[in-house]
């Protein structure tokens, strides 16, 4: 089997948290590559800053030097929602016999409950949670079950079975989010050094969080 991670998010925009975290996946976790799936309309969100087409581009410029690094626009070539089991059971289509996991920070893993048809999340795929600063992985509720039930210490349970699982592996802590990068921008600082300088470059040239000249 050729285990996939599967790292989708609004990435508006991309930044060293995002990288940082799916490349320590990539090696810890043995992927044979990490695809990152930007959210084409995310359903939690009223609406995204940058539009899809240049989050695409940001992603793809931020992950070009790494081989093991893929892109995949299926969710803007959808209409709709941006729904997360749509893009797992279409994978699971394209590789039907592979090792999939689904990336996750905690933040995110925490609103799980929330997301359209999350029960049928683990009928695809793994989730791997990444530990953010500040969160802690629930024991009690929905999601305290759901991990007593599926969660492992296991790597290996991770390629040996295709989906099911939950495992929770602390990253560096990069206190870093779009947000704040959003933000900084907004106020006219520079955000250098959150990202690789190629995504600044195409936020500085794009104008797509600020209008002014400053940075
Ligand atoms: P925003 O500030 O706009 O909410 P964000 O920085 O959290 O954005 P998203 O695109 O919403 O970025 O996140 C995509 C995925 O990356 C989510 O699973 C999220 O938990 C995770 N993530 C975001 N920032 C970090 C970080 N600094 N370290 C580890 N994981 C992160």
């Amino acid at each position: 089997m050729n285990p996939i991670g599967i790292f989708g998010g609004t990435f508006d925009p991309i930044h060293y948290g995002h990288l940082r975290t799916a490349f320590e996946m990539l090696q810890a976790l043995r992927f044979a590559e990490v695809r990152f799936v930007p959210s084409g309309d995310p359903p939690h969100r009223n609406s995204t800053y940058a539009p899809a087409s240049l989050r695409l581009e940001m992603v793809r410029a931020a992950t070009a030097n790494e081989t093991s690094f893929v892109v995949d626009d299926c969710e803007l070539q959808r209409s709709g929602p941006s729904y997360s089991v749509d893009t797992l059971a279409a994978l699971r289509g394209q590789h039907p016999a592979a090792s999939l996991s689904l990336i996750v920070g905690m933040d995110a893993f925490l609103g799980l409950t929330s997301w359209y048809r999350w029960e049928e999340i683990l009928n695809y795929a793994h989730i791997v949670v990444a530990h953010r600063p500040g969160w802690r992985a629930p024991d009690i509720g929905a999601l305290g079950e759901l991990i007593s039930a599926h969660g492992t210490h296991r790597v290996d349970d991770l390629h040996e079975q295709t989906n099911g699982r939950i495992y929770i592996h602390a990253v560096t802590q990069l206190e870093i989010s779009s947000t704040e990068i959003r933000e900084l921008v907004m106020a006219g600082r520079d955000p250098r050094f959150l990202m690789p300088d190629v995504v600044r470059d195409i936020i500085v040239k794009s104008h797509c969080y600020a209008t002014g000249e400053s940075i």
